[in-house]
């Protein structure tokens, strides 16, 4: 795959999943972290952005609750270059229905080389990266060269 240079803004899109056991983990992480976080754009999927919203005051744009579709949402969003970071709490022990989904949305992610955190340890990792605040270059697939490779053929 062909890559190009995309720039990350130092104000980051940061995308907030959590699954059911794990939502308490990442509202007391969300909390502990509020202030670093309320400089950046705040999305996540409908639950989880309702708590952090109603728990935390913090302003979240909503996507679709997970189980109906909000993790494909996010993945297409990832694909068209609207999320820079992905903070996801999934559920190491449960299965979930819709598993196919969150499988689909880790792959998109690494796909598009957006920074991910699925543990508080990661989340910790990542929210203290000075690139956080700053502007960042990251190898992304060279849509255009893709196209006309595939068209060439
Ligand atoms: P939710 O979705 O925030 O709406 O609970 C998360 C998920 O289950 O993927």
């Amino acid at each position: 795959m062909q890559k190009k240079q995309a720039t990350t803004s130092a104000i980051k899109n940061i995308a907030l999943v959590a699954h059911d056991n794990m939502k308490a983990e990442l509202i007391e992480w969300a909390d502990i972290h509020k202030e670093k976080l309320v400089s950046h754009k705040l999305l996540a999927t409908g639950t989880t952005g309702n708590l952090l919203h109603k728990q935390l005051g913090v302003s979240v744009t909503p996507l679709i609750s997970g189980p109906l579709g909000g993790d494909q949402q996010l993945g297409g969003m990832i694909a068209e270059g609207k999320i820079d970071v992905l903070i996801f709490f999934w559920d190491p022990f449960e299965p979930m229905p819709h598993d196919p989904d969150i499988k689909a949305l880790l792959r998109v992610a690494a796909v598009w080389n957006i920074p991910i955190a699925c543990s508080v340890s990661s989340a910790n990792f990542l929210i203290s990266s000075p690139l956080l605040a700053s502007e960042y270059e990251r190898a992304v697939p060279d849509y255009d060269a893709y196209l006309a490779a595939r068209i060439d053929d």
